[in-house]
């Protein structure tokens, strides 16, 4: 049984991983451009694809701004490298296919939520990015059957590190923050946003990179595998 009445997860890094989903997602869609007659080298639209992101964090802050859907940011690569603009929202769920088609569970990722949701009063799952894309991603690896109601940034207008979806998470569960755990790979979004509010966190560093230099807050527990978390938790 854990302390804890509310374990919370990031999902990206945290429970699942991508290996080369990017390049690997946009060589498909360079490839579907070629199919349909527009000559595209993948990696100038690979380049193209990392400078849109580029510039469109520098406006913001450094974080990915809302308005940058999918199929938008296809748009504005394509227009880069001069391909038709109107195959975006096709070629965006080409892209998207390729992300899926590179994602896989990180180790102890299902022992560890079923021993959550057996061991934990309640759980949910808080991530940044775009809703359509996060609940796919849920479902490819078989995580939505555990959570059907996930709390995704641009479904709720705000994101990670920001106070607001960490308060959301905690009316979700219903939970108080000094009784909820938050676990993530971030160090930034999840380890002080959640902090920021309250929660203990749990820091999911695989690498062992430690803590930044000049770190404001200490995680709860670092941990470099899902299974030490299991046990930091006690389930
Ligand atoms: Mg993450």
């Amino acid at each position: 049984m854990t302390r804890y009445q509310a374990v919370l997860f990031d999902l990206d890094g945290t429970l699942v991983s991508e290996v080369d989903g990017v390049e690997r997602a946009t060589d498909l869609v360079a490839a579907a451009l070629r199919e349909r007659g527009h000559e595209v080298d993948g990696g100038a639209l690979n380049a193209a694809r990392a400078e849109v992101v580029r510039s469109a964090m520098a406006d913001n802050r450094g974080t990915w701004p809302e308005w940058l859907t999918r199929v938008e940011w296809m748009r504005r690569t394509f227009r880069q490298v001069s391909a038709p603009e109107d195959l975006a929202p096709e070629l965006a769920a080409v892209y998207l296919a390729g992300r899926l088609d590179g994602l896989a569970l990180i180790d102890h990722a299902v022992e560890l939520v079923e021993a959550v949701q057996r061991e934990a009063p309640s759980m949910g799952l808080i991530t940044n990015g775009d809703g359509r894309e996060q609940r796919a991603k849920l479902a490819r690896v078989g995580l939505d059957r555990f959570f059907p109601n996930p709390l995704i940034s641009a479904e709720l207008g705000t994101q990670k590190p920001k106070p607001a979806i960490f308060e959301q998470a905690l009316a979700a569960v219903g939970a108080k923050a000094g009784e909820t755990v938050y676990i993530g790979n971030s160090y930034g979004n999840d380890v002080e946003g959640a902090a920021g509010v309250g929660m203990d966190t749990v820091w999911l560093d695989q690498a062992g990179s430690g803590s930044p230099a000049g770190a404001a807050v200490e995680p709860t527990c670092t941990a470099s595998t899902l299974r030490e978390v299991r046990a930091f938790l006690g389930v």
